[in-house]
């Protein structure tokens, strides 16, 4: 080999090494300055088999929600997706379900938890049809998020609220998890777009804000905020975002006038503190129905909706229904 020759591959090949690192280390820098809601954007593994394809995000930060997508040509039996860590354990694995009536386009949405720790997880697919299996693993970004914290000090009737253990509280929390938790794979499929569920423009607390709750006793306890809170003024009308059944609707000791609308297998909105509640366990909403009040009923300082997400149990920012469907 010619000297400038050789110059010239050694120049490459040094290039190509520190635009390979410069890219990685760009990742993780990006994942590190993303602003508060500055939705970072990855691309998708597009894996092809014989007979069908899998779409999987490399990547997402946590508070927000992915879409595993399966396609295939034929009918698929069953799909599913695991998120692994960095210590090799599956922390989620969730079921795919149809979204043809031909069965062969599946979706999997998974949350990517507040709590789980940013780093290269892995992200394993199944998919199975008549006479195969096809498996896939590809590495899975979890990424950094910031969130605000708060003091809040608590007044006589909020403190009695959250220190007070009462039977109907227990029988309310366990009631709620039930709820929350039950994968209806009969749910009727309402992927949105969602639209605000009252014209909102202040913001009062944010989701997955750090709390320290003053109690008037002296004592405190920290916990996170799970939903978004707006403040209105009492009375203002709430409409159903998106289509959805009502599974829950009760008064409630901590969130007060309390409903909860199933829109997906696992995938729940949830309305806080209202004051009055329009509808019934078990009514059908379509988008933009008028489903309650704003009010101020329960663990509350002043009139507001409070606005949660939870997808399969995990809760996540709910203005991401905002910018995009969850199919
Ligand atoms: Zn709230």
């Amino acid at each position: 080999m010619k000297k400038t020759n050789f110059v010239l591959v050694l120049f490459f090949c040094l290039s190509f090494s520190i635009f390979a690192n410069g890219n990685k280390e760009n990742l993780w820098q990006n994942a590190d300055e993303k602003k508060y809601m500055q939705e970072q954007k990855f691309s998708v593994y597009k894996i092809k088999h014989k007979y069908c394809s899998v779409e999987i995000p490399k990547g997402a930060n946590i508070g927000n929600f992915i879409t595993i997508r399966f396609n295939s040509k034929k009918e698929i039996k069953r799909a599913w997706v695991s998120f692994i860590n960095q210590n090799n354990n599956a922390i989620q694995t969730l079921r795919a379900f149809p979204i043809n009536e031909k069965k062969t386009k599946w979706v999997a949405i998974a949350g990517i938890a507040v709590w789980w720790k940013p780093d290269l997880w892995q992200v394993k697919t199944k998919i199975m049809l008549n006479d195969y299996v096809f498996e896939d693993i590809k590495p899975f970004i979890v990424a950094k998020q910031k969130f605000p914290e708060f003091i809040m000090h608590l007044d006589q009737k909020n403190t009695k609220i959250i220190t007070k253990k009462t039977k109907k509280k227990t029988i309310q929390r366990n009631r709620f998890k039930e709820v929350i938790k039950t994968k209806n794979y009969q749910a009727k499929l309402c992927p949105g777009p969602f639209i605000k569920p009252f014209k909102f423009i202040r913001i009062s607390s944010f989701f997955a804000e750090k709390r320290v709750k003053k109690y008037t006793n002296k004592k405190s306890s920290t916990s996170r905020h799970w939903g978004m809170d707006y403040p209105a003024r009492k009375g203002t009308v709430i409409k159903a975002p998106n289509a959805g059944k009502v599974v829950l609707a009760e008064n409630r000791v901590v969130t007060g006038n309390t409903i909860i609308l199933e829109h997906l297998p696992g995938i729940y909105t949830l309305y806080y503190h209202l004051n009055k509640i329009y509808v019934n366990e078990g009514d059908f909403l379509e988008q933009g129905l008028p489903m309650g009040e704003i009010g101020s009923t329960g663990f509350s300082t002043g009139p507001h909706l409070h606005w949660e997400l939870r997808i399969n149990e995990i809760p996540i920012d709910p203005r991401y229904l905002l910018e995009r469907k969850l199919y």
